[in-house]
């Protein structure tokens, strides 16, 4: 198989995979984007991913992607910066990225703010959200959550769009539903803390278990391996 048929028939399989498990939770797949990882891998998969109808794509460090990101970015495509940032690349991620998932702090959301009003924009963010309390595990802990999106609040030129989360690895993806469930509930609250903000983007889910997290309300789902190959 050349490697435009195997990314082909991957994505065909994950987008059924994504409609079969909209279809148990009573969910529209059309409300489910798919975010292809494209990390370690070369801009021509990119390319294919594109021309086969993927136009979300995620990367994981700002080194990385700004290349690919100035070789690559037609109009309808949104790239994703899904890995930690810090503070002292936030200028050049922002020139690059259309949507930070993966603010986890005051004061990197701070700097995004800033940045953000220097060139005009507003700029769409997830809150990263550490659910399992895994020390190893990037993200804001689950109880201090509402705090940092009371204080991010007061930032305009941050758009909280919603939640993301990094579930651990687990033998079984079932095992991942409570940290699903987890983002979920918190996101019952913020909407009534924080009423201002829309929050209608819950991301989570990846190659091991993004099923279970599309039975648990995810709206965005980021999708490396299932796509690309392993790394
Ligand atoms: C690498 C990565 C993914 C994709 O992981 P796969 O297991 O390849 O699907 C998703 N989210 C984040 C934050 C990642 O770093």
């Amino acid at each position: 198989m050349s490697i435009e048929d195997e990314i082909e028939a991957n994505i065909a399989h994950v987008r059924a995979a994504i409609a079969e498990a909209a279809a148990r939770a009573n969910r529209s797949p059309d409300e489910i984007t798919l975010v292809a990882v494209s990390k370690t891998k070369p801009l021509d998969l990119v390319r294919i991913a594109y021309n086969l109808g993927v136009t979300a794509f995620g990367e994981n460090r700002v080194q990385e992607a700004l290349p690919k990101i100035a070789a690559f970015h037609p109009a309808d495509a949104r790239w994703h910066m899904i890995g930690h940032l810090q503070t002292n690349k936030v200028g050049k991620a922002l020139g690059a990225f259309d949507i930070v998932e993966s603010v986890d702090s005051l004061r990197l959301a701070q700097a995004l703010d800033t940045h953000a009003r220097e060139s005009g924009r507003r700029l769409p963010v997830l809150v990263q959200v550490n659910v399992s309390g895994e020390e190893s595990k990037e993200g804001v802990p689950l109880a201090d959550a509402e705090t940092l999106a009371r204080q991010m609040s007061t930032l305009p030129n941050l758009e909280m769009q919603g939640l993301m989360t990094i579930a651990p690895i687990v033998e079984h993806a079932e095992e991942a539903r409570p940290v699903f469930r987890g983002l979920r509930e918190l996101r019952e609250r913020l909407r009534e803390a924080l009423p201002e903000y829309t929050w209608k983007h819950l991301s989570m889910g990846m190659t091991d278990d993004y099923m279970i997290a599309i039975e648990e309300g995810a709206t965005i789902v980021r999708v490396g391996r299932a796509i690309f190959g392993e790394r």
